[in-house]
Formats: structure tokens, sequence, C-alpha cells
């Protein structure tokens, strides 16, 4: 008898002493994750209060920078600057300041979609204060100071620019770019000869459509280039001579981003374009209401940041 209620005792304190282990280790697992989802919180506020974001080996961080009225798009992954037009001229300074900002040491990439100031105009400044590796620009050419100035630029630097095929790939890391726009198709409007390249980056998918409008929009359609895409650049700064319902489908894009200044002359965005996407039921990021807009692309996904001056 003695030496059983002996063994039953020692069970009952081991019993008890589990019983302890297990509320212990539940406890730091609750606080190890209560700490992590915390400082992921407050780091995630963070970033969004200062754009303070640090780019992690292997994402890629596409700014979609707010440069008023106009087009300015920074795409980095660590290693390589790649620039979609630069804004027009009065915003230069903004555009410098951001490139310095996040670290920019040189571009490996400008595109200048197609000679409109509101897409070329920051070029000069750019170019004098950072390398520029390569330029694509769209082959037609416009009557303007601004354009015959980016011209002498190319030239006088001797920076290597071309004007790129259907379907050529640019590749930087795991980032490809292709071209989707036609150079030997021949159209009325400048900005039908835009540039259009598609990004794709660890199954995320971009698609940077300038200033074009619904004839190469067409031609996009006709060559059945496939121009699905998780976000796209809303064609035009939202104006309603691009992104027609049936190119808005074949895209069937999850966010759109639109590159237009608050209170602009044109009134960009326009609201057949807004209620298109919305029919859509596409996700619509503004520059005029949020400021600098970044997305974060990862293997895991995309997300972002808004960073707005006041
Ligand atoms: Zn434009
Ligand atoms: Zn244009």
């Amino acid at each position: 008898m003695v030496r059983y209620k002996y063994i039953y005792n020692n069970k009952k304190k081991i019993w008890h002493n589990k019983n302890l282990y297990i509320v212990i280790l539940i406890v730091l697992v609750m606080s190890a994750y209560i700490y992590s989802s915390l400082s992921g919180f407050l780091s995630d506020l963070k970033d969004n209060q200062y754009g303070n974001e640090v780019i992690q080996p292997g994402s890629a961080h596409v700014h979609y920078i707010d440069v008023w009225q106009g087009d300015c798009i920074l795409i980095q992954d660590g290693i390589h600057n790649i620039l979609i037009d630069t804004g027009s001229s009065i915003m230069s300074s903004d555009v410098l300041n951001f490139f310095d900002k996040h670290d920019v040491d040189k571009l490996d990439m400008v595109i200048l979609t197609h000679p409109h100031e509101d897409h070329i105009g920051s070029f000069d400044e750019i170019v004098e204060k950072y390398q520029v590796d390569l330029v694509l620009k769209s082959g037609i050419t416009h009557d303007t100071s601004t354009y015959r100035n980016v011209e002498k630029i190319l030239a006088d630097e001797e920076i290597k620019a071309i004007v790129p095929v259907y379907k050529e790939i640019f590749t930087y890391g795991d980032m490809m770019f292709t071209v989707l726009s036609d150079s030997s198709k021949k159209y009325d409007e400048i900005n039908d000869y835009s540039i259009v390249v598609r990004l794709d980056h660890l199954g995320n998918t971009f698609l940077f459509t300038a200033d074009m409008e619904s004839s190469s929009e067409k031609d996009l359609l006709d060559k059945e280039t496939d121009i699905e895409c998780d976000v796209l650049k809303v064609a035009h700064h939202g104006g309603s001579s691009s992104t027609t319902a049936s190119f808005l489908y074949e895209a069937s894009p999850v966010y759109a981003i639109i590159q237009s200044g608050a209170g602009n002359d044109y009134g960009y965005p326009h609201k057949s374009i807004i209620e298109r996407l919305d029919v859509h039921a596409v996700k619509v990021y503004r520059n005029d209401l949020l400021g600098d807009i970044t997305c974060i692309s990862t293997d895991k996904g995309i997300s972002f940041i808004f960073e707005k001056d006041y």
C-alpha cells in the first residue's frame, strides 16, 4: 500500500510540473507572437508615415512618384534603378529629392515613353546628376525645345539610346521588362507612339502604358499581346480617350494607378474612366489623392505604401 501511495503521489507531482511547463510554454509562445506582430505593425506604421522602406533582397519597389501633372516611375531592386519617364521640368527638384531619399546612385535604364514635356521635362536635370547607362526612346520626333534639348543631351553626353522593337526584352536581376508597343506602326497622335512595357517580377505583373490612346490599345489587342497584369498604370493620366472597356477587360488588373495632378487643367482623371475601373472592380490608387505610391513586389505577392507631402 505504501509503495502504491508513493508512486501515486509522485505521478501527481509530475502531472503538476507538466501542467506548469505547458502554461509557461504557451505564455512564451504568445509573448513572442504578440511581440513580433506588434513590432511588425510598428514598422509598417513607420514605413507608411515616413516612406522609410528598405528594399529587402529578392523584392522590387515600384514607385509611382507624385510629380503633379505628369508621369514618373522609379523601379528598384536594391541593385538596379530603372526610370519610366521623368515628369515635367517644374518638378525636377522633387524628382531629384526622391532619388536622393531612395539611394539612387545611377540609372541603369531610362524609358522616355514619348516626347511630351510632362514625360521628359526633367531629363536634363537628371542627367546632370546621375549616370544613365541606357535610354529607350519612342522614335517619334516633336517640334519643341524640350524634345530638341533631350536629343542634344543624348548626343552630347554620348548616352546609348535605342528605339526598342515589339517584344524586345530587357532583364535586370529578377526584373524582366518586355516592350509591348510596336515602333514600326504609324499613328496620328504622338501619345499613341508611347513605349508600353510590361514588368514581370517573381510572378507579379505590372503594365506601364504611358499616354497610349485607343488606336495603339486596339493594335495591342489585335495582335493578341499578353497585357494581363496585377497593376495597371492607367494610360494618359486617366483621360477618356484611353483605357477602353475591351483593353481593361483583357488587362484585368487588380490595382490601377493614376498619375494625375490635383486640380489639373484637363480634368484628369475623367469620370468615365473612374466609373469604368469601378465596374471592373479594380482598386484605384491616385497620386493626386495619395501622394507618392510605392508598390512592393515579392515572391509572396504585392503590397502598397503611400506617402503624401503636406
Ligand atoms: Zn502625359
Ligand atoms: Zn503625352
